[in-house]
């Protein structure tokens, strides 16, 4: 069945009780037993729920994997994903990591005496075996990465991690499935913060993380009512309803945020923007070739760190805040917003850098809504 289909069906056949059509929303902490070992396959709502089994078995059909674990947060994945990494051995990853990956590598396993190396997106496609030796277990991508969206060859990188055994962890929560799937190109495994365009509406947190590994995914489930980061079932639930329209609110993001690049592309106002379904993006080819689309993320330098910070605060439709991949536009500031946690490392986003997470919304209102608050740049302050 094609991606469309098994977004709607997969693991949500109507319910076998009532015949609702809807997975019901299995909002309980516990299961009764017929006898001691006796059970429909559930005897604890940590270790099992049933709107989170169709979450999991959904999202992995739609990453082509055949197994997929629910989280409570992208970072719950995360954390659940470092403890198969153990102290003194070293995870490479991606130099313009997601910020609050960043914060949890730097800040809590570091200390702990884990090792990692934050490696350029430049250096990955050539020099990614420079970095890696027998203590690297892990490398660990996002690509398109964030704030910068760089862009890594996944099939290039797997095969250089593999030469030396390493594992290959890829962060798909800006592409998505839709966009693009890691496992099909060599990854090991795929974390998502479903929170962003799974969800798709702002409402809920939640992580993911797929694989076709038996072995993997066998510790993954058993970290995964070990360490306990496992979502409620209405936050599995919304997740659930939001995938269902995953394919046609991305293609939405993916023609509005071309219009958008083309857009600021263009204004003088604008001193640089980062979008790989430009072709003067130097990642422009291989995301051609890896993705299906170039996905919803656009950013850009203002000329100084002060217009920057002015100009998320001018525009009307495009809404102050960070998070992204919801129905709805935002603008933020990276340095002082998203990444604020990587201040001071030498890959923190620019100060006069600006992310957009566009929305779905008509085209024209969005760029209007740039173009009004980019004109309002050059006029001179009020007396
Ligand atoms: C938001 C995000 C995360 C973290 O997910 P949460 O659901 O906020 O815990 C990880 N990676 C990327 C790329 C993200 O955008």
């Amino acid at each position: 069945m094609d991606f469309e289909t098994r977004a709607i069906h997969a693991g949500q056949e109507p319910d076998p009780a009532t015949g609702a059509i809807i997975t019901p929303i299995y909002q309980t902490s516990t299961y009764v037993q017929e006898a001691v070992g006796v059970n429909k396959g559930y005897d604890y709502a940590r270790v099992g729920n049933p709107t989170r089994t169709a979450l999991q078995v959904a999202l992995a059909s739609l990453e082509n994997a055949a197994h997929g674990v629910a989280f409570s947060s992208g970072l719950g994945a995360t954390t659940t994903l470092m403890h198969l990494i153990n102290p003194g051995e070293r995870v490479v990853l991606i130099a313009d990591v997601y910020g609050g990956v960043y914060r949890m590598t730097s800040q809590v396993y570091e200390p702990k005496g884990y090792k990692f190396t934050y490696v350029p997106a430049s250096e990955f496609h050539d020099n990614l075996a420079s970095y890696l030796d027998d203590d690297v277990k892990m490398v660990w991508i996002e690509t398109p990465s964030n704030p910068m969206l760089n862009i890594v060859d996944i099939r290039r990188a797997a095969d250089a991690a593999h030469a030396v055994g390493a594992m290959v962890v890829v962060d798909n929560t800006f592409a998505t499935p839709y966009l693009q799937q890691p496992l099909d190109l060599g990854a090991d495994a795929v974390v998502h913060s479903t929170t962003k365009y799974l969800g798709g509406h702002s409402d809920t947190i939640g992580g993911f993380v797929a694989t076709n590994d038996d072995a993997l995914a066998e510790r993954l489930y058993f970290l995964q009512k070990s360490l306990g980061a496992v979502p409620g079932p209405f936050d599995a639930w919304l997740v659930l309803r939001g995938i269902k329209t995953l394919a046609v609110r991305m293609r939405q993001h993916c023609e509005n945020a071309r219009r958008v690049a083309e857009f600021l592309d263009g204004h003088p106002g604008v001193e640089r923007v980062f979008y790989p379904g430009l072709p003067n993006h130097p990642g422009h080819d291989i995301a051609r070739a890896q993705m299906r689309d170039f996905g919803g993320m656009v950013s850009f330098l203002m000329d100084s760190e002060q217009e920057a910070v002015e100009l998320v605060a001018r525009t009307q439709i495009f809404q102050l805040a960070e998070s992204l991949g919801g129905v709805e536009s935002l603008i933020e500031h990276p340095a002082r917003m998203t990444h604020a946690s990587t201040a001071g490392a030498p890959f923190a986003p620019p100060g006069n850098l600006v992310r957009l997470s566009v929305g779905i919304e008509s085209a024209e209102d969005l760029l209007a809504d740039l173009e009004a608050a980019l004109v309002r740049r050059s006029t001179p302050a009020r007396a």
